[in-house]
């Protein structure tokens, strides 16, 4: 392999950016940006990521709030939640920390965000802006792949490629970003006959089917590009007084390093990139609250 996409080392380096921008601007603007995350229930996964974006934040001088409902708060005290901080002229992104607990219409409460403080980009209003290519909030995971790979040099004009995964939160946007890019796209999913013959023909493959281990040696061709989305905390050993576990991405990464030109590191690859993008996009909603010019617009799809 001769490139690893070190997603750790290029939010280092975006953080200490967007440092700098917000320490200057902030005097103009007269306030910092303003993050609100809502949580529900005791999800242990979701409380760990929240508490990375929170570090994260306060790392770059953003104003980070952590609103916890219980999960046995109502629908619409949710909805409330997220009608006060629409309303709040100090929080520029609104971020509902999914998943909800079951029952909850997650569309409905995505919808209630005001788009233009929708820094997860999940607003029916930017998954249409990105469909037509209007400017607006990107969803973060996609969005850090393309600075990634925009940072390796990696051209994807007339390139083949293949998403595997579907979803709104990462495949469908991310398909959607590589179009906009020039690639030519195709998406597999769970019903996708012959997925080895399909993957075989990709100069970049984006793995996000959430299955570990699921892409090996047989998935790739000499010289494919590797996006490995997936992350997954899997138990190698378990004894009276300890189990031990380690994480592993959708993709067997050992097996095909040796095949692949490049390929991003699970972890230290997509996941802070993650949540690099979410800090830009909380600065750019700063700058458009505030009537200042984008900083960012670069590091932007
Ligand atoms: P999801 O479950 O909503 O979607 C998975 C998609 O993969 C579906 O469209 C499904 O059709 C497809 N799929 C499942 N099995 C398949 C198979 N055998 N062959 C082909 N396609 C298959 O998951 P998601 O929210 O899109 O997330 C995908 C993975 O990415 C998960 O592991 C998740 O934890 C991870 N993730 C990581 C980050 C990060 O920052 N690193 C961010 C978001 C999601």
């Amino acid at each position: 392999m001769e490139i690893i996409l070190d997603g750790k080392k290029l939010a280092a380096e975006l953080e200490i950016r967007l440092k700098q921008d917000i320490d200057h601007l902030s005097i103009i603007a007269g306030r910092r940006p303003g993050l609100a995350v809502i949580r529900v229930g005791e999800d242990p996964a979701s409380g760990v990521y929240v508490s990375n974006k929170e570090k994260a934040c306060k790392r770059v001088g953003i104003d980070s709030s952590i609103f916890h409902l219980k999960e046995d708060s109502s629908f619409d005290d949710i909805l409330g939640t997220v009608a006060s901080l629409n309303n709040d002229l100090n929080v520029d992104g609104i971020l509902l920390q999914l998943p909800l607990p079951n029952g909850f219409d997650e569309t409905r409460l995505l919808k209630a965000i005001d788009p233009e403080k929708d820094v997860d980009g999940l607003h029916t209003i930017n998954l249409g802006r990105l469909i037509k290519g209007e400017a607006g909030p990107r969803s973060c995971t996609p969005a850090g792949i393309m600075a990634l790979l925009r940072y390796n040099n990696i051209d994807l004009e007339g390139k083949r490629v293949v998403v595997i995964g579907r979803s709104i939160l990462v495949g469908k946007p991310m398909a959607l970003m590589l179009q906009a890019a020039n690639a030519t796209v195709t998406v597999a999913h769970s019903k996708t006959l012959n997925l080895a013959e399909l993957t075989n023909q990709a100069d970049l493959l984006v793995v996000a089917a959430g299955k570990p281990n699921l892409i090996g040696c047989e998935h790739v061709s000499p010289g494919c590009i590797v996006v490995d989305v997936g992350i997954h905390r899997i138990q190698t050993s378990t004894n009276l007084i300890e189990s031990k576990f380690k994480l592993c991405g959708d993709v067997r990464a050992k097996e095909v390093a040796s095949k692949v030109r490049a390929m991003t590191p699970v972890p230290g690859g997509v996941g802070p990139m993650t949540v690099a993008m979410l800090l830009v996009n909380t600065v750019n909603r700063w700058q458009f609250h505030c009537g200042l010019s984008s900083t960012v617009s670069d590091l932007l799809p």
